[in-house]
C-alpha cells in the first residue's frame, strides 16, 4: 500500500480539520493539505518529468511545505530523499549524485552553485517554479498503488567508512513503523498536536505519519528549530502536544523551566532518544514535568525504533528493578526481535554485552546501490546495528558502548572518519584522528588530534577555517591537540583508546 493513502483517507474523513500550522497560524486543513500534495505530485510529473521510482531530494529547514512535498512525491509513487538542512553544499552534492536525484527542492535554490556544480535540476521553495507546482490543476486522483517493498524514503546516514550511505525504506517499513509507534510509543488521536522542533529530514519527519493517519494537528515552530520558550508557548496554546527531542533539547527545556516555573502544561509526551540521556537529567526532567517522557532507541536502518519505553515505563518507580530499567533503552518494539551476538554472530547469554542484532518489519531493505555495505549490515534478515548492549532476563536492553565510535553531540551523530577525512585533505596535515569528549551541555564535543608536516606552523585557526569551507559546522572539531605522531598498534591502526586517555 502507498502510505500516502493515509493522508487521502484523513482528508476524506475530516476535510475541515486543521492539519498544518506554522507557529499558531493555520497553513492548511486536511482538505487543503491533500489537495496541495496532489497538485505538487501532478506538477512534479508535468513540469519536471518525475514519475514512479524517481528520486526527489528535499533540502529544507523545517516548514509545513516539507510534509506537502513528501506526500506529493509519494502520491505519484516517487521516492523522497530527505537531506539534513545543516549539511554543507558539497555534502548535499554527494547525496544528489549518489541517489541519482532527478530534482532538488531547496530553501535557497542555489545549492548547485555553492557546491561547484551538480547535474541535478533545483528549484527554490517559494520561487516561481514552486508556485507553479502548487498551482497545478488538481485532478483529484488517488495515490498511485505501491507494494510493501516499493521504495518510499531514501535516507542518507553517515557511514563509518566516511561516505554517507542511502538507507532504503519501503512503504511497508513506514507503515510497520507507524503501527508500532501507536502501540508502543504513545497512543495517537485527532485531539493531539505534534510539534516539529527537531529536523524533519530525520525521524522528526517520519513521526508525522501516525498523526496524519489520526487526523491530528502538525505544528512547525516559527523558529524552524528548537527554542524552549517557543515550545512552552505552543504547548500552552495547542494543548495535548507531542514532540521528539534529543537529550540536549530536554536539558535546555529543564533549565528554562527551573527559571520560569513552567511544569509542562500542554505537553502530553516528549519522546527522547537519538543519544544517551544521562539518568540525572531524566530524574530532573521527571521531577519537573512528571510522567510525560517516552524513550526510543533506533537508527536510520530501523526507524523509528528498535526498543521503546512508554511514558508509564519511564515513570515507573514501583518495580523492584525500576532504576536499572529507567537507565535502559527499554524493550523491543512490537514488530522487532533482538539478539545479542559475539563477533561471529553467535548468541550470547542474557546479561552479557555484545553487538545488538535486530530483525523485523521496520528493518531497511538495504543500502542504495551498495551491495557490499548491505551484505555487511544484513545477515539472514538480521541487521547489525554496530551498537553494543546487553539484554536482561525481562527483555530490557541496556546500551553499553558504540561499536562504531560515533560521536553524538547535541543528539546529532558525527562520524569521526568523515571529519578526519576533511582534516587530512588539508595540505599541511599529515594525520588526524577525532574522538568525542564528554560535555555537560552537548553530551559530547569533537576533539581532533592532528599531526602537521615538519616545520609547519599550521594550527587551530587555519584548520578551523578549512573545516568551515569543507563541511557542516556541527561536525567541526571544537578542540585541537597537536602531536608529533599518533599512537598506533602493530598493524598501524590508530589507537583511539590511547587518545581518549590523553583526553
Ligand atoms: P541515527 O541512525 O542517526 O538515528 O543514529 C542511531 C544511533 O544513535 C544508534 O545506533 C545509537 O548508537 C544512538 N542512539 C539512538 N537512540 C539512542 C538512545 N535512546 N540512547 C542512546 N543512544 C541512542
Amino acid at each position: 500500500m502507498n502510505i500516502a493513502n493515509w493522508l487521502d483517507a484523513s482528508a476524506r474523513r475530516t476535510p475541515d480539520a486543521p492539519a498544518l500550522f506554522y507557529g499558531t497560524e493555520l497553513h492548511a486543513d486536511y482538505r487543503g493539505f491533500a489537495a496541495r500534495a496532489r497538485r505538487i505530485g501532478e506538477g512534479l510529473t508535468r513540469a519536471h518529468g518525475i514519475s514512479e521510482g524517481d528520486r526527489v531530494a528535499i533540502f529544507l529547514k523545517n516548514c509545513p511545505e516539507v510534509l506537502e512535498l513528501i506526500f506529493g512525491i509519494w502520491w505519484i509513487g516517487a521516492v523522497a530523499v530527505p537531506i539534513n538542512a545543516k549539511l554543507h553544499a558539497k555534502e548535499v552534492a554527494f547525496i544528489l549524485g549518489d541517489s541519482g536525484a532527478d530534482l532538488l527542492v531547496s530553501d535557497s535554490g542555489d545549492v548547485g552553485d555553492q557546491a561547484g556544480s551538480t547535474d541535478c535540476p533545483e528549484i527554490a521553495l517559494g520561487g516561481v517554479e514552486w508556485q507553479h507546482l502548487i498551482e497545478t490543476d488538481d485532478c483529484g486522483g488517488a495515490p498511485l498503488t505501491r507494494g510493501r517493498d516499493d521504495l518510499a524514503w531514501l535516507f542518507y546516514t553517515s557511514g563509518t567508512t566516511g561516505r554517507p550511505k542511502g538507507v532504503m525504506l519501503s512503504h511497508g517499513n513506514l507503515i510497520s513503523m507507524s503501527l508500532c509507534y501507536a502501540i508502543d510509543v504513545d497512543q495517537v488521536s485527532s485531539e493531539q498536536t505534534i510539534l516539529y522542533p527537531a529536523p524533519m529530514s530525520h525521524g522528526g519527519g517520519l513521526y508525522a505519519l501516525p498523526y496524519i493517519r489520526a487526523g491530528a494537528r502538525h505544528v512547525v515552530p516559527l523558529s524552524r528549530g528548537f527554542d524552549a520558550s517557543e515550545i512552552e508557548q505552543l504547548a500552552r496554546h495547542f494543548d495535548e502536544t507531542v514532540y521528539f527531542a534529543a537529550p540536549t533539547m530536554i536539558r535546555r527545556q529543564i533549565e528554562l523551566s527551573r527559571a520560569n516555573g513552567y511544569r509542562g502544561e500542554g505537553i502530553r509526551t516528549i519522546i527522547y532518544g537519538g543519544g544517551p540521556m544521562y539518568s540525572g537529567d531524566l530524574d530532573d526532567a521527571l521531577e519537573l514535568f512528571g510522567g510525560r517522557f517516552a524513550q526510543i532507541y533506533g537508527q536510520g536502518e530501523s526507524p523509528m525504533t528498535i526498543t521503546v519505553m512508554s511514558r508509564d515505563m519511564v515513570a515507573d518507580e514501583a518495580h523492584p528493578n525500576w532504576r536499572t530499567r529507567r537507565e535502559s533503552v527499554g524493550i523491543a518494539q512490537a514488530c522487532i526481535e533482538i539478539r545479542i551476538a559475539d563477533e561471529d554472530l553467535r548468541d550470547l547469554p542474557s546479561g552479557v554485552p555484545g553487538e545488538i542484532l535486530v530483525r523485523g518489519d521496520t528493518v531497511m531493505i538495504g543500502y542504495w546501490q551498495n551491495d557490499a555495505a548491505t551484505a555487511e549490515a544484513l545477515h539472514d534478515g538480521w541487521l547489525r546495528t554496530g551498537d553494543i548492549g546487553r539484554l536482561d532476563e525481562d527483555g530490557y536492553l541496556t546500551l553499553t558502548d558504540r561499536a562504531k565510535d560515533v560521536i553524538i553531540s547535541g543528539g546529532t551523530n558525527i562520524y569521526p572518519r568523515e571529519v578526519e577525512e576533511v582534516l587530512v585533505r588539508h595540505p599541511d596535515v599529515v594525520e588526524a584522528a577525532v574522538i568525542g569528549v564528554p560535555d555537560a551541555e552537548w553530551g559530547e564535543r569533537i576533539k581532533a588530534f592532528v599531526v602537521v608536516a615538519p616545520d609547519c606552523t599550521t594550527r587551530e585557526p587555519e584548520l578551523e577555517a578549512w573545516c568551515r569551507s569543507e563541511m557542516a559546522s556541527f561536525k567541526k572539531p571544537s578542540l585541537y591537540t597537536f602531536l608529533p605522531e599518533l599512537p598506533k598498534n602493530a598493524y598501524g591502526k590508530i589507537l583511539k583508546r590511547d587518545l581518549r586517555e590523553l583526553g
